[in-house]
């Protein structure tokens, strides 16, 4: 049996929900393909996150977002988006991962791990928490390094180092060391970084300069061995003992994956996919991106707040084209 559809939605994160929501009001046939569970950035966010917005700006399909703190957290956001499909009961399939897309004439050719489809139209909207910047570094493969940070128990009377000074390496400094964690951060530039929450960059900034956590400023993490790291610092290199890192220096989006489409990256060092800024079609007509993958490195500037508005340019643009 042929599988065509009008629009595939690549990743079910709540950008890829706010296309499918649009799609489904235009009476388009549609499917989301995710390759985890619904919304899986947001399930793999720490366990007690706060998000920065407020509910309101998280909204999608015009659903309020009603949560009992101004500012909800994971739990919060994973019970909204989950009523968000079972309200408007959404074509998605989970854990199904899409490997590739061909161009076929006018038709595109989808290949998951699990089937094939065609489509007229293709939305990537794979964000970019799956991979992990990495150190680089010798020993980044132990099993006691991570580059994802998860809750503090763990991490409990346990020396662990946090690489990084934004706002995952601070969240995950200070909740260690509340929980009783021997914390040193490392920290690349002098300071810690502007973009850190204005509410959080006090609470760290007061806990470096009382000494309850240790910060190497202008410094590298050079080399992690099973019981001590060694730093590179400005006054020269120093081995301290160490049980965990977590090695939190950010994400990207899969640019191998945006690059075998057919889609074209900037070549200033950040990647950022070419796209129309008024309909968000790529270069390659038919396949549009939408939410954070379309900063490219510059994974700061979209959020589900400036990035909701890409479904309903999407699917306006898709749906004229198709009449
Ligand atoms: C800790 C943290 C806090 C944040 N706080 C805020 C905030 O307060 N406010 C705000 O607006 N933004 C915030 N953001 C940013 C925001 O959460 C993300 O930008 C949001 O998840 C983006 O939505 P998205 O749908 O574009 O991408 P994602 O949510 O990342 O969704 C992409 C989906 O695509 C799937 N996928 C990837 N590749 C494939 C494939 N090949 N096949 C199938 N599926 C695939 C992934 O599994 C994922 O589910 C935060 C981000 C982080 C990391």
């Amino acid at each position: 049996m042929q599988k065509e559809y009008d629009v595939i939605i690549i990743g079910a994160g709540p950008i890829g929900l706010a296309c499918a929501i649009e799609a489904k009001r235009k009476n388009l046939k549609y499917l989301v393909i995710e390759k985890g569970a619904l919304v899986n950035s947001l399930y793999n966010y720490p366990l007690y996150m706060t998000f920065f917005s407020t509910s309101e700006r998280l909204e999608i399909g015009d659903v309020p977002f009603t949560s009992i703190s101004f500012k909800p957290g994971r739990q919060d956001a994973l019970e909204y988006y989950r009523r968000i499909q079972q309200h408007f009961d959404l074509n998605i399939h989970l854990y199904e991962a899409v490997n590739s897309i061909e161009l076929k004439d006018k038709l595109k050719f989808i290949k998951t791990n699990q089937s094939e489809y065609y489509s007229k139209n293709i939305i990537i909207a794979t964000g970019f928490y799956d991979i992990p910047i990495y150190l680089n570094i010798p020993g980044e493969n132990l099993p006691k390094v991570s580059h994802y940070y998860k809750e503090a128990h763990p991490y409990a009377g346990q020396k662990v180092v946090v690489v990084g000074a934004n706002n995952s390496s601070v969240d995950a400094a200070l909740e260690c060391w509340r929980k009783g964690a021997d914390v040193t951060m490392v920290i690349r530039k002098g300071e810690i970084h502007e973009r850190v929450k204005y509410w959080v960059k006090p609470d760290v900034e007061n806990r470096i300069s009382e000494g309850s956590i240790k910060a190497y400023f202008h410094s590298n993490l050079k080399e992690i061995k099973e019981k001590s790291v060694t730093i590179s610092t400005s006054d020269g290199e120093i081995e301290i003992e160490n049980d965990f890192v977590l090695a939190l220096t950010g994400y990207r989006p899969n640019f191998e994956f945006l690059e075998s489409c057919g889609i074209n990256l900037s070549k200033n060092g950040r990647f950022i996919p070419k796209y129309n800024p008024e309909t968000m079609e790529s270069n390659v007509k038919g396949i549009y991106l939408a939410g954070v993958v379309c900063g490219g490195m510059e994974t700061h500037k979209w959020f589900i707040e400036n990035s909701r508005v890409h479904a309903k340019m999407i699917l306006e643009d898709i749906f004229a084209k198709s009449i």
